[in-house]
C-alpha cells in the first residue's frame, strides 16, 4: 500500500533525460515506486493530467538562514517549487558564535540581508551543530542545506580585525572550520566584497579549504569583485580550489559593469581552460537583470573599520563624506565600486528600511530622495544609513538579459535566487524586496523556456535538481527515482510563471499544482497546509 500516488503526469527525473509518460508512488518520505501504478493502492492519489512531476527545485544560493528561525512555514520560495534551499552564502551566516564577538556579529548581521527582518535579531545557539539542531526541533517547511560561511568565522575569531591573521588566529579558524563540517556543513563561502572577507588573502581562504577536503566541502565564493575586474577575481577563486583541491562554485555569476557587458565569452573561457586543468568549476545564476546589495556595500571598505557603530559615526563628517564622494567618482584599488560601474546612483533604488518613518521611501531611487530631500544623493544615502543604522538594501539595474541567457545556456549553469524566503503575510512580508524572493524557478520556467526557449524543460528542470544535488553530495536527492527522498514539484508547463515584479514584488508564483517535501504535501492547488516536513540535509 502507497502513502501518495502521483499519477497521469510526464515526469521529468532531473537527470537531464527526455520526459516520459508514468506515475510515482510514495511510502513514507521515500519514491517507493515509478511506472505505471495503475494497479497499485494508495491512501492518496494526486491527478497530474497535463503537468509535469520533477524533483523539488534546490535554490543553490539563498539568505534565509533565519528566515525559518523567524516563520518556519516561510512559503514565497514554496509557491515556486522550492524543496531545498542552500543557507550560508556569501561568506556570511549565522553560526558558529562565539560569545565575545555576539554582539559584533550582530550588528552586523543587521547591515546584511540574513539580518533585514524587522524583529530584534537573537542567535538562540553557539555553535554550528545548535543552530542545525534547532531546525530538527523546530522543522521547517523546506529542506535547508547549510554552508559555513568564511566571514563568520574570522568574525568569531578575530572579529572586525584588519590584515592576516597571526599563526595562532589561523590555526582558531581552521579548528572552527574543522568542527562546522563535522557538525554538517556541506561547503564553505566568502563574500569578498563585503567585510571581513574582504581582509581575506586567497592563501588564507585556502588554508581553510583544505580543512574541508576530507569532508569533500566545496568553495562557494561571491567574489572579490564582479564589476571591472571579475576575471582577475575568477582566477583567484579558481586558485583557491585549485590550491586546496576542492570543487568550485562561483556565486550569483553576472556582469554588472558598463565596461564588461556583453563579454561573457572571457568568462566562459576561463571556467573552460581550469575545467581543462582539473578543477571542478560550476556557477549558479538568477534569472533577473537586476541586482540586490546593502546600501553599506557601496561605500569604500575602510568605512567600515571597527564595524557598524564606527561606519555611523565617521559618516557623520563632512571629511569623509566628501572622501567618499570622492574615492565612488575615482575608484580605489581592489574594490568593488558597486556605483560607479553600473553608472550612478539613478540605478539604485531602496528595496527596505527598518523604521516607519523611512518606509515611504521604498521603491524610490536614491537620486529620487535626494530630489525629495533637496539633497544631492550621496548626502540622501549618508543620511539614510545613519538614519537606519545601517540597515538599508538596494537594488541596483546593472546586468543585460544576453548575459543572463550565455549564462543560463552553459551546461555548468544552476540556479540560485540570492534571496531569502520571505512571505506575503506576517513577520516576513516587509520591505519592496527583489521579486527573485518569489519568482526565481518559475521565472525560468515561464520566461526562458515557455516564452523564450533558452532552454528546454529538461534542461531547466536538471539545472535546479540533479546538478546541483550532486555539486552538494546530497543523499538520494535531486532525481525522481527509486529510493530517492520524495522531494517533488508537480507544475503545469502551459501556465506556470512568475507574478512578482520590482514594484510589485511579494506574490506568489502560478502553476504550481503541488509540492511534496519529504513525502509529505507541503503545498497543493496554491494552498500552503499545516505540514512542516523539512530536514538538514548533510553529506
Ligand atoms: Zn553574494
Amino acid at each position: 500500500m502507497l502513502d501518495l500516488k502521483i499519477v497521469n503526469g510526464r515526469i521529468i527525473d532531473g537527470t537531464g533525460k527526455k520526459a516520459y509518460a508514468g506515475d510515482v508512488g510514495i511510502r513514507r518520505d521515500k519514491i517507493a515506486a515509478i511506472g505505471d501504478l495503475s494497479g497499485r493502492e494508495s491512501a492518496r492519489t494526486i491527478d497530474a493530467a497535463g503537468c509535469i512531476v520533477a524533483p523539488g527545485f534546490i535554490d543553490m544560493h539563498t539568505h534565509s538562514d533565519l528566515s525559518f528561525v523567524y516563520d518556519r512555514k516561510a512559503n514565497g520560495k514554496l509557491h515556486s517549487g522550492v524543496t531545498t534551499e542552500v543557507v550560508g552564502n556569501c561568506g556570511i551566516g549565522v553560526a558558529p558564535v562565539r560569545e565575545e564577538n555576539r554582539k559584533l556579529l550582530i550588528d552586523y548581521l543587521g547591515t546584511r540581508l540574513i539580518g533585514s527582518i524587522p524583529v530584534k535579531l537573537e542567535l538562540p545557539w553557539t555553535s554550528f551543530r545548535e543552530y542545525l539542531n534547532w531546525f530538527a526541533a523546530n522543522p521547517p517547511t523546506l529542506n535547508i542545506a547549510p554552508l559555513l560561511g568564511q566571514g563568520v568565522v574570522r568574525i568569531a575569531a578575530m572579529g572586525f580585525a584588519k590584515g592576516m591573521p597571526d599563526a595562532a588566529e589561523l590555526k582558531d579558524m581552521q579548528r572552527i572550520t574543522d568542527a562546522a563540517f563535522a557538525e554538517g556543513a556541506l561547503g564553505l563561502s566568502t563574500g569578498l566584497v563585503y567585510l571581513p572577507g574582504e581582509y581575506s588573502s586567497a592563501e588564507e581562504i585556502a588554508e581553510l579549504c583544505k580543512v574541508m577536503k576530507p569532508y569533500r566541502g566545496i568553495y562557494c565564493t561571491h567574489m572579490r569583485t564582479e564589476s571591472d575586474g571579475i576575471l582577475e577575481a575568477i582566477d583567484e577563486a579558481l586558485r583557491i580550489g585549485g590550491t586546496a583541491g576542492v570543487p568550485v562554485q562561483i556565486s550569483h555569476l553576472k556582469l554588472l559593469s558598463q565596461n564588461m557587458l556583453g563579454k561573457t565569452e572571457l568568462v566562459l573561457e576561463r571556467l573552460a581552460r581550469a575545467e581543462r586543468s582539473g578543477i571542478e568549476v560550476s556557477y549558479d545564476i538568477y534569472p533577473y537583470t537586476a541586482g540586490l546589495t546593502s546600501l553599506s556595500a557601496c561605500l569604500p571598505p575602510w568605512i567600515f573599520e571597527g564595524g557598524v557603530g564606527k561606519m555611523i559615526d565617521r559618516l557623520q563628517d563632512q571629511a569623509v563624506r566628501s572622501r567618499i564622494r570622492r574615492e565612488i567618482a575615482e575608484g580605489l584599488p581592489g574594490w568593488q565600486n558597486f556605483v560607479k560601474s553600473a553608472g550612478g546612483w539613478q540605478k539604485f533604488f531602496v528595496s527596505s528600511v527598518r523604521s516607519e518613518e523611512n518606509k515611504h521611501l521604498e521603491g524610490k531611487f536614491i537620486t529620487e530622495i535626494g530630489e525629495l530631500q533637496g539633497k544631492d544623493p550621496y548626502d540622501a544615502a549618508f543620511d539614510l544609513l545613519i538614519a537606519e543604522n545601517g540597515r538599508v538594501q538596494m537594488n541596483y539595474y546593472a546586468m543585460q538579459e544576453e548575459d543572463v541567457i550565455t549564462f543560463l545556456r552553459q551546461p555548468r549553469a544552476m540556479i540560485g535566487s540570492d534571496a531569502m524566503s520571505l512571505s506575503a503575510e506576517g513577520v516576513l512580508s516587509f520591505g519592496k524586496p527583489h521579486p527573485r524572493a518569489f519568482g526565481t524557478p518559475t521565472r525560468l520556467l515561464g520566461r526562458y523556456v515557455r516564452e523564450m526557449g533558452v532552454l528546454s524543460w529538461e534542461e531547466a528542470v536538471q539545472k535546479m535538481t540533479g546538478l546541483p544535488a550532486q555539486k552538494l553530495g546530497l543523499k538520494a536527492r535531486g532525481l525522481i527515482r527509486e529510493d530517492y527522498y520524495a522531494d517533488i514539484v508537480i507544475f503545469d508547463p502551459d501556465e506556470v510563471s512568475d507574478k512578482a515584479t520590482y514594484t510589485d514584488p511579494k506574490q506568489y508564483s502560478e502553476g504550481i499544482g503541488a509540492v511534496i517535501v519529504n513525502g509529505q504535501i507541503a503545498l497543493e492547488k496554491g494552498c500552503q497546509g499545516e505540514v512542516c516536513s523539512g530536514r538538514v540535509l548533510s553529506r
